[in-house]
């Protein structure tokens, strides 16, 4: 993960403060945190039953800290009682049966703060206006200019137009293909874009308006928070998607050209101590494989993204900007029986089983989320993939009851980089809500 201190720092908290409904103090404080965060983490909508039970306190508790949340425009509370709390997923995120006991609906509030969430691709970059719960209220989507000040400029209108569009803005959160230091926001080796290392936090915050409608920190500037894409998908991922519920989540993704992931480890996220962790591109599954853009060869990302996808049905020399759909159009034939596609989809689902094996030996998941095209191979050649896996696992031999094969799924989230820039910059709200809507500017704190 490569982001900015604080934000780890917050993401490291647990906020198990215990209160009755006469204890105002920090308790409250940190109940009301753990509220904002189980309403984040169920779609922005639940029952108040099951708030209730998820945070263990009482109805007099719940009834303070929803008029409290009601009165700073968070929530609205349906008092139509209903009996079958529903998520935007379609699926009941606890996986418990409904009690059956009616109870007010709890909602995200249209009037409730959100943040400015950016993607930025290879080829395109998305900028949404995202409330808690991870609802996209306003998204657009458009090509990424081919050099930095174009795209600054570009970013800074479409940043600003979601600004004064809602008016309650905590922070912008940018997802972006690059390892990012933890210190300063610096996007260190976006080497896929072709630049150089560029102080990206801070060459946003200078351009972006004063923060008269959003919040500001405490140089009075809109705050600007940086992470790496697939850190960033992975922590969705863990919140929203198919690694809800993991003690140990590893993600692998590839999408252009390269492969990234993330580890989040007991509901954080692993970024090392610089905020470059971790980089499971770089592990070697074939010394004697490709050459890497890292200066080695053979590394997990040239023998198992899309080049390598490439490579091994013979096709070398394409320009970059060709290379994902001609991947594309590989795995489409491989999905439509074409042998000789499927032979190179094999060849490379192998060597992910090879990587996923050191991966695992060394984090020891609970579960496993394959993105992208990955999620292809494993779709279509699950067996070669499972065989290269079990064969170099430690633990398939350390520990019968262990289960490296069956903790493999497939990602979950369309927008998992987008989804998780918002929650990077919705943190602030997630761990002090009461704190972070009183620092808005006047004309912004009320609903
Ligand atoms: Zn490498």
């Amino acid at each position: 993960m490569k982001s900015p201190p604080e934000f780890v720092q917050l993401l490291h908290k647990r906020r198990i403060g215990r209160v009755t409904a006469t204890d105002q103090g920090s308790g409250t404080r940190d109940t009301l945190a753990q509220l904002v965060t189980e309403l984040h983490l169920l779609g922005g909508t639940a029952s108040r039953a099951e708030l209730t039970e998820r945070l263990g306190r009482g109805r007099s508790v719940m009834g303070y800290l929803l008029s409290e949340l009601t009165d700073r425009g968070v929530v609205t509370i349906d008092r139509a009682t209903t009996s079958q709390p529903t998520h935007p997923t379609g699926r009941h995120p606890t996986g418990r049966p409904s009690t059956g006991r009616p109870s007010h609906q709890v909602t995200v509030a249209p009037s409730a703060p959100a943040v400015i969430a950016v993607h930025l691709d290879v080829d395109t970059v998305t900028v949404a206006t995202v409330g808690l719960g991870g609802r996209v209220l306003t998204r657009h989507e458009e090509p990424v200019p081919a050099t930095l000040d174009p795209l600054l400029d570009t970013l800074t209108a479409r940043i600003t137009t979601h600004l004064t569009a809602h008016g309650r803005i905590l922070a912008v959160g940018l997802a972006v293909p690059s390892p990012v230091r933890r210190t300063d926001g610096r996007a260190v080796a976006a080497l896929h874009l072709g630049w150089p290392a560029i102080p990206l936090r801070d060459l946003l915050t200078t351009r972006l308006p004063a923060a008269t409608a959003g919040a500001a920190g405490p140089d009075g500037a809109l705050p600007v928070l940086v992470g790496n894409d697939a850190n960033l998908a992975g922590l969705a991922e863990h919140r929203h998607g198919a690694g809800r519920g993991a003690r140990q989540l590893l993600y692998l993704t590839t999408a252009h050209v390269g492969l990234g992931g993330a580890l989040v480890s007991s509901g954080r996220l692993f970024d090392g101590a610089h905020g470059y962790a971790i980089e499971p591109g770089h592990i070697t599954v074939d010394p004697a494989g490709a050459p890497c853009s890292c200066g080695s060869t053979g590394c997990l990302e040239v023998e198992a993204d899309h080049r390598g996808l490439l490579r091994a049905a013979g096709r070398t020399g394409l320009p970059v900007h060709e290379i994902a759909g001609a991947a594309t159009a590989l795995l489409e034939a491989a999905a439509g029986g074409d042998g000789p596609a499927l032979a190179a989809v094999r060849h490379v689902a192998a060597r992910l089983g090879s990587g996923l094996a050191s991966l695992t030996n060394l984090t020891d998941p609970d579960r496993v989320v394959l993105a992208g095209s990955l999620a292809r191979y494993h779709a279509l050649a699950a067996g070669d993939l499972t065989t290269s896996l079990t064969a170099r696992s430690f633990l398939s031999h350390a520990d019968s009851d262990a289960d490296p094969v069956g903790m493999i799924t497939t990602a979950g989230l369309a927008d998992a980089a987008l989804l998780g820039a918002a929650d990077l910059a919705l943190q602030g709200l997630l761990d002090d809500p009461r704190g972070t809507i009183d620092r808005l500017p006047a004309a912004a704190t009320a609903p």
